[in-house]
């Protein structure tokens, strides 16, 4: 797809716009919002003083992208995306490095996917490197951040189908602790390095073959505020999806919205790291992907990864293939099951330091009933688990609590990189 001038299909002579970051335009907040504590917010609740915003009309194009002060988007009532969900996002950090320059980790892998993600949306399409270039801008000017490139379909009409009208706009936000944690043992920050407890549930899917679970989405996070909530009622703090097979197994696909990793010991004292393929059903992590590079590097003996061993003593095997829960659960009896995390840019490396199982009776009707149910036969096994035939099960991995040794390495040396102060294959981007 080229992304010159194009005429539109109407045999007008009116040139349809590329998304042109010659033409951006800035005007900046008059008076800044007071910068808040840190540890006085949570998570993607405040937002900075600008945001980026361009629009896209079928017959003229893309119109100037605009950096300006942050505020609400009119938009028509009929809009595409009010009806249809037609949204679709990103989501990158910006981290200072030494020199106090901020830099984007791989910015490039996540305009690509964003317009993966538009592309399966049926949204316009947009030039990556111009879309890059305007957010760079927007990040010299707010700094440290989490950012969150956004696209919707603004087509105003009910009908079903696809918008060929759309507004893209960023909004940035400071960076704070993304967990709010349910459960006492959760109480270290992650994004120190912490751990999280995860509910394995399977009575609902967040993804499935042929469906949207490979793209960001944002019909693909709705439905699992329902789950979430009900292992937050469990003192769980976040969902491990799972997918069942018609053989009865019980795959793992993802925790949360984090990609996932098991480390387990091998009969040779080497070590095995599994982690789901990209299916279709598993977002495509650009963690999960630094994570397997870096992973990669260490087997063959071209990288350290500090404070584990390199060379490593024995075997390093790294596979992507199907995990399901029944491996993960025997490995923990064995004492095999070496430790698990999660990937992803809001918190680089967590570990999974419990992973419990509840099962529901199939039958229920409403949401708000399963929520309760869970509850209840939380109540039920603490009153010796004898209802309904529910069960739970936990699995507590053999390097404890907090993130394991290998979790902590990665977590180390992609923070490294972020910062600048090692060099990975140029991954981290200075923002001008
Ligand atoms: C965004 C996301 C991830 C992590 O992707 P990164 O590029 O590493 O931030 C993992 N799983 C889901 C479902 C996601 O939405």
């Amino acid at each position: 797809m080229a992304f010159g001038p194009q005429m539109n299909g109407n045999g007008n002579a009116h040139p349809i716009a590329p998304l042109d970051a010659s033409r951006l335009k800035i005007q900046l907040a008059k008076t800044l919002k007071p910068i808040p504590a840190p540890g006085t917010y949570q998570f993607g609740d405040i937002h900075t003083d600008h945001m980026l915003i361009m629009a896209y009309h079928p017959l003229s194009g893309w119109s100037a992208p605009e950096i300006k002060p942050y505020g609400p988007i009119p938009i028509d009532p009929a809009s595409n995306c009010l009806q249809y969900a037609s949204n679709v996002f990103e989501g990158m950090k910006a981290i200072l490095d030494p020199q106090g320059k901020p830099r984007l980790f791989r910015p490039k892998d996540n305009m690509e996917r964003l317009r993966q993600s538009a592309a399966r949306m049926a949204l316009p399409t947009f030039d990556p490197d111009a879309l890059l270039t305007c957010i760079s801008k927007l990040v010299a000017i707010e700094s440290r951040l989490y950012i969150r490139p956004t696209m919707m379909g603004t087509k105003p009409s009910i009908k079903v189908g696809a918008s060929d009208h759309a507004i893209l706009y960023t909004i940035v936000t400071p960076v704070g602790p993304y967990f709010t944690p349910t459960s006492a043992s959760a109480s270290a920050p992650p994004t120190t390095g912490g751990a999280v407890s995860l509910l394995a549930v399977s009575d609902h899917v967040r993804s499935w073959p042929g469906g949207t679970g490979g793209f960001k989405l944002g019909l693909n996070y709705s439905p699992g505020f329902v789950p979430q909530k009900a292992a937050a009622a469990l003192g769980y703090d976040q969902v491990l999806w799972l997918l069942n097979t018609g053989d009865g197994r019980k795959l793992i696909t993802e925790a949360g919205a984090m990609n996932f990793f098991a480390v387990v010991k091998r009969g040779d004292g080497g070590m095995t790291i599994v982690t789901p393929p990209l299916d279709g059903t598993i977002l495509p992590g650009i963690t999960r992907d630094s994570t397997l590079q870096l992973l990669r590097a260490y087997a063959q003996g071209s990288l350290a990864l500090p404070p584990l061993p390199s060379p490593p003593p024995a075997p390093v095997v790294i596979e992507e293939r199907e995990l399901a829960l029944g491996e993960l659960t025997e490995h923990a009896a064995a004492g095999t099951l070496l430790e698990c995390f999660g990937t992803g840019t809001a918190v680089l490396v967590v570990g999974i330091e419990r992973i419990g199982e509840v099962v529901v009776d199939a039958k229920l009707s409403t949401e708000a009933e399963d929520v309760a149910a869970v509850a209840e036969s939380k109540e039920n096994a603490a009153n010796g688990g004898k209802t309904k035939g529910n069960g739970t099960f936990d699995i507590t991995m053999t390097s404890g609590r907090g993130l394991g040794p290998m979790g902590r390495a990665l977590w180390d040396k992609l923070l490294a990189i972020k910062e600048g102060r090692e060099d990975f294959a140029g991954w981290a981007v200075l923002c001008e």
